[in-house]
């Protein structure tokens, strides 16, 4: 695409953003600049690209289309969600400081904060920022907040705009995770979030076979820290990952609607089974925060989570009989995906921890994948009936 992108709308952003045919060869998709190094005419006298640890011609134009698409002026990819948020989290914090975390994150997540940056000398809260008011979730001398919206595996829903009102009075940074979402359906910086973090590993890759993160601001001297410690700490993706990244992101739109249409029929039917203790998932009217969901997500997407009835062993049951679903971690493929998080995702937590925040031992998590959605519905059946 040629010129500016100001007015031009999500759909043509995921397709051309950042993206031009290539100066060189006229290619209409980005080439995957396999290289570590460029020649130099004259000693400093590059072409905008000098080491591939810095910048690389495959990844500058995915982290332009990222920033396009959640409505950020700037976005930095890493080799996973988890160096993302390493990063991130280092260039916001120093040891003493106070980060309020959302108590019911990915594990990976919590485990980072509390088994490496909380030995470094940062201080953690854990809040339910879909019950508590921010204003008791956030007190005064908090640095950083950071929330995934909906949550991974309970999908609580967090309202982003009141805790960002309340971190803003304190003068804390907020960050949201928006792997789940995707800014098909959700953008936390319209909401007033200073950062949103992906793992690009699941939805906004969507084809299960590249790691990575990704971080999008507005904020351009945290943008030049980051972008820093992005080539200091080197924790970058390579060309192909992003070249893989950016045809993933072509098809986000078209992708997530599926995944959400999907993922309704499946909670509509498991809500009213009578093997199902119970199903978690913002579409439903029972959702406890159902109404702050449609304010500001405009999709559901595809993830899931409910109880089977029964007990731990039930459950794994369940989940090994499933011939469609595969049984991994990670989410947001083409594939539909089914595990335990506590068992699996969710295992580096402590298990009262787990507990206490509402993770039931024969908890499923599944990912509505991209196959005829009754035929998801049945494999789900042939597992109720055949894990008795
Ligand atoms: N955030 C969420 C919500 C996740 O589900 C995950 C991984 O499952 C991560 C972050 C970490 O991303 P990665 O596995 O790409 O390091």
């Amino acid at each position: 695409m040629k010129g500016d992108t100001r007015g031009v709308r999500f759909d043509t952003l995921a397709i051309h953003a950042g993206q031009a045919p290539d100066p060189t060869t006229g290619a209409v998709m980005t080439p995957i600049y396999q290289v570590s190094t460029y020649a130099q005419d004259t000693v400093g006298g590059h072409k905008g690209y000098e080491y591939s640890r810095t910048d690389n011609p495959t990844r500058t134009p995915l982290q332009e289309c990222l920033a396009a698409l959640e409505g950020g002026a700037h976005g930095l990819v890493f080799a996973s969600g988890l160096a993302a948020t390493d990063t991130l989290v280092r260039t916001l914090v120093r040891p003493g400081d106070r980060v309020v975390c959302g108590d019911d994150v990915y594990g990976g997540t919590y485990r980072l904060f509390d088994k490496v940056l909380r030995p470094w000398g940062v201080h953690f809260s854990y809040a339910d920022f879909s019950r508590v008011p921010p204003s008791e979730a956030i007190p005064e001398g908090t640095t950083l907040v950071w929330l995934e919206t909906p949550t991974n595996p309970l999908l609580k829903v967090t309202d982003i705009a009141a805790v960002c009102a309340r971190a803003r009075a304190v003068g804390a940074k907020v960050v949201v995770d928006n792997t789940f979402t995707t800014p098909v359906f959700q953008r936390p910086l319209a909401l007033g979030a200073d950062f949103v973090m992906h793992s690009t590993t699941k939805y906004l890759n969507g084809h299960s076979d590249v790691v990575g993160g990704v971080v999008v601001t507005n904020d351009t001297e945290a943008y030049t820290r980051l972008k820093f410690l992005q080539n200091a700490a080197g924790a970058v993706p390579g060309p192909m990952d992003c070249w893989l990244t950016l045809r993933g992101l072509k098809t986000l739109s078209v992708r997530m609607e599926r995944h959400a249409r999907t993922g309704a029929q499946l909670v509509a039917w498991l809500a009213a089974h009578p093997e199902v203790e119970a199903v978690y998932h913002p579409m439903l009217a029972s959702h406890p925060n159902h109404d702050v969901a449609k304010r500001q997500m405009c999709g559901f997407g595809g993830m899931i989570s409910f109880e089977v009835r029964g007990d731990l062993a039930r459950a794994k049951r369940f989940v090994e009989a499933t011939r469609i679903f595969t049984l991994a971690e990670s989410l947001g493929g083409v594939e539909s995906l089914i595990e335990l998080p506590a068992l699996m995702t969710h295992a580096s937590i402590e298990p009262e921890k787990r507990r206490a925040i509402g993770i039931a031992d024969g908890l499923v998590r599944l990912s509505a994948g991209l196959e005829d959605a009754d035929d998801l519905q049945a494999d789900l059946q042939h597992a109720f009936d055949t894990s008795r």
